[in-house]
C-alpha cells in the first residue's frame, strides 16, 4: 500500500492511497467516524431563581430558548481532546466512573444580558487549556434584564453513541478517476469541454484534462461526447478525505482511527487462534 499525503492541516486531511481496497477503506471511513473518542458536553445544570451581578442590579434567570435548546448547543461545541489523558469516565481507571480529572471537564458560564453568550464565556474549571478552540461559536441572545448560570460536564464518548461525539466529520472517498479518449479526436470540441461542472477539460488544440482529481466522475463528459470519453474509476487507488470540528486535529483523529483499527484486528487474530 502507498499512501501520499496532499494535505494535513489542522482540521483537514486529503490522503491518495494506492494499493488498497474498497473495503479497507470503508473500515478507516467508518471507524474516524463512529469509534474515534473525543470530549463532549454530556450534562447541563442551569441555575434557577433571580441572579444579582456585581452592580447589586436583579436579573431573571431565563433566556429566549429552552433549556434543552441550549444544552443541545452547547455540547456541539468543540472540546479539545487529549486522548492521551482522557478515558472513559465509566471504565476511567482513577476514579471509577465518578468523575475526574482524567474522565471529566467542568465549565461554567456566567453570563448577563443584554448581549450574546459565546463558546468564550464557557470556562473550564481549572486548566484554561481546556477551553473551547472556536471562541467565537454563539449559544443565545439575552434580552434586558436576562441571565444564565450554568455548569457544564463535559465526557469522552464516540460518534456511535451521539453525534456530538463524532471525532471525524465528512469522512469520504472516491476511486481515483480515470478519463480515456483519444487527444486528437475531432468530436471533442469546445462545447464538450464546457459541461464539465469541474472545469477540467480543455480543447484548445489537442482534447486535454487539467486537474483529473478535480473529477467528481459525473459522467456528463462521457454523454456529451456520445460515449468517445470513457469515465471510471480505479478501484485500488483512492482520494480519501475528512476534517475535524477541531476537538482533536486531522493528524491525532487518523492516528487514533489506526490504532483502534489494530487493535479490533488483533482481538480478531487472538480469537481465530482460541478457536484451534
Ligand atoms: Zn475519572
Amino acid at each position: 500500500m502507498k499512501v501520499t499525503v496532499r494535505q494535513m492541516s489542522d482540521q483537514e486531511a486529503r490522503i491518495l492511497i494506492e494499493d488498497a481496497e474498497p473495503t479497507f477503506m470503508n473500515s478507516l471511513r467508518r471507524t474516524l467516524t463512529a469509534n474515534v473518542p473525543k470530549m463532549a458536553i454530556e450534562e447541563v445544570e442551569f441555575h434557577l431563581g433571580p441572579i444579582r451581578g456585581e452592580d447589586g442590579k436583579e436579573y431573571e434567570s431565563v433566556t429566549p430558548l429552552f433549556d434543552e435548546i441550549i444544552a443541545h448547543r452547547l455540547s456541539l461545541i468543540p472540546i479539545p481532546t487529549d486522548l492521551e489523558v482522557f478515558e472513559p469516565r465509566a471504565t476511567c481507571s482513577t476514579c471509577g466512573g465518578e468523575g475526574c480529572p482524567h474522565c471529566t471537564i467542568m465549565f461554567s458560564l456566567n453570563k448577563r444580558g443584554p448581549g450574546t453568550a459565546f463558546s468564550r464565556d464557557l470556562l473550564p474549571v481549572g486548566d484554561t487549556k481546556l477551553a473551547p478552540r472556536d471562541p467565537d461559536i454563539p449559544i443565545v441572545k439575552l434580552g434586558d434584564g436576562q441571565a444564565m448560570l450554568i455548569y457544564a460536564t463535559a465526557i469522552l464518548g464516540t460518534g456511535e453513541d451521539h453525534a456530538k461525539w463524532q471525532a471525524a466529520q465528512g469522512a469520504a472517498y472516491k476511486f481515483y478517476p480515470i478519463l480515456e479518449f483519444d487527444p486528437k479526436d475531432k468530436t471533442l470540441t469546445e462545447e464538450v469541454a464546457s459541461v464539465c461542472p469541474v472545469n477540467i477539460l480543455e480543447a484548445n488544440g489537442e482534447f486535454r484534462v487539467t486537474d483529473i482529481e478535480k473529477c467528481t466522475l459525473c459522467r456528463l463528459c462521457e454523454e456529451a461526447s456520445d460515449g468517445q470519453i470513457k469515465v471510471s474509476g480505479d478501484p485500488t487507488r483512492f482520494l480519501f478525505r475528512f476534517e475535524t470540528d477541531g476537538a482533536l486535529t486531522a493528524e491525532q483523529a487518523l492516528n487514533a482511527a489506526l490504532d483502534i483499527l489494530r487493535h479490533k484486528f488483533e482481538e480478531l487474530a487472538a480469537g481465530i487462534e482460541g478457536l484451534t
